[in-house]
This record gives C-alpha cells, sequence and structure tokens, in this order.
C-alpha cells in the first residue's frame, strides 16, 4: 500500500540582520559565502559595553548599502594576493574565516587545558 508522509526538514540558515534576507549554504546563489559575520567581545573603554558579545550577520547588498562609500576596495588576486590584510581588519570576518579561527581559538583552549591539567598532576 502506498502511503504519503509529511516530511520536515530542519536547515541551518543565516539571515542578514539588516534586511532579513536568507542565505543558505546549500544554495547556489553563493549569498552564504558573501556575508559578512561580526563577531567580538568589546573591550574596555568600548561604545559596546566593556566585555560585551557584538554580533550580526550582514549580507553583501546591506554591506554594500549601509558600508560602501567608506569601503576601501583593491583589486587583487586572491591566489597571489598583492596585498595583504593588516591588524586593523582582524575582527571582521567572512564566515569561513571566522569558522577557521573559531576552531583555532577553541584548538588553543583545549591545548591550554591539557597543559595545565598536566601540571597539576605533576
Ligand atoms: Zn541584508
Amino acid at each position: 500500500m502506498r502511503q504519503t508522509r509529511t516530511k520536515t526538514i530542519q536547515e541551518d540558515i543565516v539571515v542578514c540582520d539588516r534586511c532579513h534576507r536568507e542565505m543558505d549554504p546549500e544554495s547556489t546563489d553563493l549569498e552564504w559565502q558573501e556575508r559578512i559575520a561580526i563577531r567580538f567581545r568589546a573591550g574596555y573603554g568600548s561604545v559596546f559595553g566593556d566585555g560585551n558579545l557584538v554580533e550580526a550577520d550582514i549580507c553583501q547588498y546591506c554591506l554594500q548599502e549601509v558600508f560602501g562609500k567608506y569601503l576601501r576596495i583593491t583589486e587583487d588576486d586572491p591566489f597571489d594576493p598583492k596585498h595583504k590584510l593588516g591588524d586593523e581588519a582582524s575582527r571582521g570576518y567572512q564566515e569561513y574565516q571566522l569558522q577557521q579561527i573559531l576552531a583555532t581559538e577553541n584548538f588553543l583552549k583545549n591545548f591550554r587545558e591539557a597543559v595545565q591539567a598536566r601540571q597539576e598532576k605533576d
């Protein structure tokens, strides 16, 4: 006997905090990879409040619309870059960069904890 059943699929997407555009990692429109993720902890004296976590996911269109006139865009080859990112760019990441940074930070945290546990054992 053939029957029909309803299947619910849950997907992780990112929604632009400004325009609510959905950015789907499975989509071929490449909006997912072009979005900007802002995630940092505000430092002492920050306008965002000392120690507060600041986050935003912004689509490329909102980035261009809001910040376009302030962005310095330099033609470059990502496979043979002529221009290096300076320290001043260290808090703005695209998602694929952010994942690498978070993985590295997690590794370092685990490494520090393992070293500390080893020192306490000795
Ligand atoms: Zn947007």
